[in-house]
This record gives structure tokens, C-alpha cells and sequence, in this order.
């Protein structure tokens, strides 16, 4: 009976498809979606050159550099920044999200954090993020005298390390270091990802293609003292329950050449947080497939970690927070112009920029005019995306409590436990709704 009914189906199936296929246009190869084609055809390298080149005009943008100056420091970026993509589209929504924030690890003064966000509304409220940080570092050299940069009292020389949110202030409480205001152009850190995200906002904005999901194109501030930025507007979104789907977070894309000599503008690298099955590494495979789809000079290589090496970025803030999030960044990085006067324009590749700005293109524009995904729930009912939201929390709550050492013995056992039967119940969940186990 069962059969019969199938082969009847199969062959209404088959009859309209014959009806239908004449009225079809020809198929793309690959899945291509020429709407897509025409929008990163939009990407204007001879602009982004621009837009780096304004970046870099305004010395610095140390998140506690002057915000009174009209031409230097950040608050003349954030404005410029703001204006800019203001001026791009009547469509775009833009607005600085401000937080004032005391004294904390590396703000050694009050200060107002300041993102600089456009939206572009969609036909639903589900939201996609591409994200950079606007902010810049620069740390004094080996030879050079401590205690007069933002973080002199580390005296950290290339390769630099990124800050972390957990190292102490440098410097006297209250007695901000004197040279907030000197160079840092960070052009490629990360003048390259905001690049992108305004190059990004400009051509959604004007394509005038109607996107199911809302676009969020949003400049971060304060990631070198410990994401601050990002954190605070990921737990606000979190507390409004807003739904962010995925986080495309751009950070140092520009930089072509390493600092091992060796030129590579054919690779970009994709981060993401585990376990294998989270929805961030699911964001990362999207890029992996769609982007070489679009740009297929451009080479994907999948990094199954949140970041690299004691390293740190404004995607773990909203992965923390329970979002989607990954880092894209170069394949190749130069660790001696990092965080130092040297980030200038001449490190950065345009024509390698305006490709990973294609690439980003093509994932967001593919996410966006698709159907939300499906929730989908497990044998009790329970909403996956409410259980990992919940998992996050615990994880994020236990490693705040461990910080810096291992989980007890007991403990350790326990998690492993929880895991191995969660592992177990998706494979029979798996074998029942399948039929078989991959
Ligand atoms: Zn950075």
C-alpha cells in the first residue's frame, strides 16, 4: 500500500516538474545566485583604499585617545565612521550604541565606548552581524622606554600579544599613560575589517534587493582592552532576547604579506568555537561552501578553534552571550607590524581586501536571502537552540569560576559524562529519525 501511494506521488512529482521545467530560467552553474554576482561586483577596491586611508589620517584610535579633536583620535573616527555610512543609503538605519564605562582592567579612566552600528531592515527581525573593531593599539617597542603606552607595563615587543580582558591595568589606577593620543594607525587592525563592514553596508543598502533577514554592519570599540564593545552590546542583545542568527566577525583581513616573507593572498582563515556540531563551526562550513562558490581565487581554511593561540576576538563576546559567531582573518599574519606603529597602509593588500570583502559578501547575502532555519527539537521537545543557549551559559559560568586552572577531578568526570550520554542520545536520536548513522 505504502509503495503504491510513494510511486503515485513519485509520479505527480514527475509530471509537474515536466510542466514546470519549460517556464524555468536556465539553471545556474553551482548554484550561483546572479543577484549575488551583481552585488560583489559593487565592491570598490579604489574606495576601501579610500576608507583606509581616512582611517589611518586620524593617528589613532585608542579607544582612550581624545575624542575633542575634530581630525584626530576616536572620536573624530567614530563620527567620520557614523557620517560615512550615513550618507551611503536612506535605507541603513545608523546609530552609535554608547555605554559609558567606568575604570576597569585596561580603561584606566571613565570612558564612553561608542559602536558605530547601521541596519538595514529585512523582511523579518532575525538578525546577521558582519563585524570589525575600529579601535587601534599601538605598544612600545623592546627598546623603548615602559609605562608611556596604553600598556607600557607589560614592555611587550612583536610578536605582541593581544590584551586579555583578565591582565591588570597598566599604569596607576586614575593615571591614564601619556600617550594614548600617539600613532597607532592600525590600518590593518583593524582599519581592514571596518573597511569591509562600510564597504559591505554601502553596497547592501544600494543593491535594492529585499533580504529576508535583517543586516546589522556594526564597527566595534574598545576590543583591545578586552572586547568591551562587543561584550556589552552581545549581553544586551542577549538580555532583549534579540535574535542574532550568525556573526561574521572580520578581524585583520588585509595583510597579505607575513611576517615570514611568505605572500599569500589566496587563503583567508575561518575560526570557530566547538564542539564539532555548534552552530558556529555550522557558520563557518556555510562560509567554507558558499564563499569559494563566489570568489573562487579564494581559498577557505577552517580552523577548529575559537581563535588562535592566546589570542582573542569580539566573536568569542557574542559566542559567550549564546550567538553564532566566527573570526575571519588572514592566512598569513605579520606579527611585527601588529599592535605597533608599523600597521600603515603600505602592510595592507587592497586587492587581497577586496576579496575577503567579496567573500563576506557572498556568505551574507546567501544567509540573508534565505529562510530562517527551521527550529528543531528533540525527542522531549526541547528546542536545540534553547538547550545549547543554556549549555553555553553553564560552560561560560563554570570556566568563569576555573579561570586559569584545571575543573576538579569529580567535577572534570562529571561534565565528561554529561557529554558522552548527550553523545549517545543524538546517535540513537539519529538511528531513529534516519535510519542510519553516518
Ligand atoms: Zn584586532
Amino acid at each position: 500500500m505504502r509503495i503504491r501511494l510513494f510511486r503515485a506521488v513519485l509520479c505527480v512529482v514527475a509530471a509537474v516538474a515536466g510542466q514546470a521545467a519549460p517556464v524555468l530560467a536556465a539553471p545556474q552553474p553551482d548554484g550561483v545566485d546572479p543577484r549575488i554576482v551583481k552585488l560583489l561586483e559593487q565592491v570598490s577596491e579604489p574606495r576601501m583604499l579610500q576608507t583606509l586611508t581616512a582611517l589611518q589620517a586620524f593617528v589613532t584610535r585608542n579607544t582612550l585617545s581624545s575624542t575633542d579633536q575634530p581630525t584626530r583620535g576616536i572620536g573624530a573616527a567614530r563620527q567620520w565612521i557614523l557620517d560615512e555610512m550615513t550618507k551611503a543609503s536612506p535605507r541603513l538605519h545608523v546609530s552609535f550604541d554608547a555605554y559609558q564605562i567606568p575604570a576597569q582592567g585596561r580603561i584606566t579612566r571613565e570612558v564612553d565606548i561608542r559602536n558605530v552600528m547601521a541596519v538595514l531592515p529585512g523582511r523579518t527581525a532575525r538578525r546577521l552581524y558582519v563585524s570589525a573593531h575600529y579601535d587601534s593599539l599601538a605598544l612600545p617597542r623592546r627598546n623603548e622606554p615602559t609605562g608611556a603606552g596604553t600598556s607600557g607595563a607589560r614592555g611587550a615587543a612583536p610578536p605582541a600579544q593581544a590584551p586579555r580582558p583578565e591582565t591588570p591595568p597598566a599604569g596607576a589606577a586614575g593615571a591614564p599613560p601619556a600617550n594614548l593620543d600617539g600613532p597607532a594607525p592600525g590600518v590593518n587592525d583593524d582599519g581592514s575589517g571596518t573597511a569591509a563592514v562600510m564597504e559591505l553596508a554601502r553596497i547592501f543598502a544600494q543593491s535594492g534587493i529585499e533580504f529576508d533577514a535583517t543586516l546589522v554592519f556594526i564597527a566595534l570599540a574598545g576590543e583591545e582592552q578586552g572586547l568591551i564593545g562587543a561584550k556589552l552590546h552581545a549581553q544586551k542583545a542577549a538580555a532583549e532576547k534579540t535574535r542574532i542568527d550568525a556573526v561574521l566577525n572580520n578581524d585583520m583581513i588585509g595583510n597579505a604579506a607575513g611576517g615570514s616573507g611568505v605572500v599569500d593572498g589566496e587563503r583567508v582563515r575561518v575560526f570557530s568555537e566547538g564542539p564539532e556540531d555548534s552552530p558556529s563551526r555550522q557558520v563557518a562550513r556555510y562560509v567554507a561552501r558558499v564563499g569559494p562558490r563566489y570568489v573562487p581565487s579564494q581559498r577557505i581554511v577552517l580552523v577548529a578553534r575559537h581563535d588562535r593561540f592566546g589570542r582573542g576576538g569580539d566573536h568569542t563576546a557574542f559566542n559567550q552571550n549564546g550567538f553564532a559567531g566566527v573570526r575571519i582573518t588572514e592566512a598569513n599574519e605579520h606579527y611585527g607590524r601588529q599592535h605597533t606603529t608599523d600597521d600603515t597602509l603600505d602592510g595592507v593588500s587592497s586587492a587581497y581586501l577586496m576579496k575577503n570583502t567579496r567573500m563576506n559578501a557572498a556568505v551574507l547575502a546567501s544567509l540573508a536571502l534565505a529562510p530562517a532555519a527551521p527550529t528543531t527539537v528533540d525527542d522531549r521537545g526541547r528546542s536545540h537552540a534553547g538547550a545549547r543557549t543554556l549549555r553555553l551559559r553553564c560552560e561560560s559560568a563554570v570556566g568563569r569560576l576555573f579561570r586559569g586552572g584545571r575543573l576538579p577531578g569529580l567535577l572534570a568526570r562529571g561534565v565528561d559524562a554529561g557529554l558522552a550520554a548527550r553523545r549517545e542520545r543524538r546517535r540513537r536520536d539519529a538511528v531513529r529519525h534516519a535510519g542510519r548513522v553516518d
